[in-house]
């Protein structure tokens, strides 16, 4: 069971916004900026540079790496509190925009509640969800449904990565337009950039390689 390849917890997410994106990024080892991309990533870098601290009985812990084998999954939390009396763990997401109609943004944290249930053997009840754009925290309780939702999500991952293959593209205008592998990916011509794209990291000079 050692050599089987973790579900990094970010692919949960890219596989609910589409599962060409999730292939491309992770499979394909595929990526690029955009402005949305690049947000995000200065706001994750800025809450991951806090230090530990425990402020009326809350433990809040950053940038906290799981693992989940049994799970199959692996990643990074960008803020853990711990109720230090009840011991209770909630892990907190942020997120970029403000909060969506879809559970995208909630798989990511059931999944990240998934993980802590199984390296603390306990039970997360519920998460927080923390949108910048709105700067509100969103408490979620993590019931049935999602967890339910969430494990089929993390199968569909699963079954995906063992395929080794990426789905053909699904022109969406509003997901797609927001997508920062749209040029790669070309979804409107269905020209698929992501061979030419893996070419040029193996071999970026086009002599032909080994
Ligand atoms: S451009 Fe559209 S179809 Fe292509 S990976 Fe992005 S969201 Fe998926």
């Amino acid at each position: 069971m050692d050599d089987v390849r973790l579900i990094p917890l970010s692919a949960l997410q890219h596989y609910a916004y589409c599962p060409r994106q999730c292939a491309l990024i992770h499979n394909e080892q595929a990526w690029a900026e955009n402005w949305f991309t690049a947000q995000g990533q200065q706001l994750h870098q800025r809450v991951d540079r806090g230090e530990p601290e425990t402020r009326k009985g809350i433990r809040y812990e950053r940038a906290v790496l799981v693992s989940a084998p049994q799970l199959g999954l692996s990643g990074k939390l960008d803020l853990l509190e711990i109720d230090l009396q009840s011991g209770q763990f909630c892990p907190v997401e942020y997120k970029r925009g403000r909060a969506k109609a879809d559970d995208w943004d909630r798989i990511q944290l059931c999944a990240q509640a998934l993980c802590l249930e199984e390296m603390k053997q306990t039970t997360v009840e519920q998460g927080i969800l923390w949108y910048w754009q709105s700067r509100r925290r969103e408490p979620q309780i993590l019931d049935e449904p999602i967890r339910q939702r969430t494990l089929a999500v993390i199968a569909q991952v699963r079954t995906l990565f063992d395929s080794g293959q990426t789905p053909a593209a699904r022109y969406q205008a509003k997901r797609c337009k927001a997508c920062s592998l749209i040029d790669l990916c070309n979804p409107k011509l269905g020209k698929d950039r992501s061979a030419h794209y893996r070419q040029q990291l193996l071999n970026p000079d086009g002599t032909g390689g080994t």
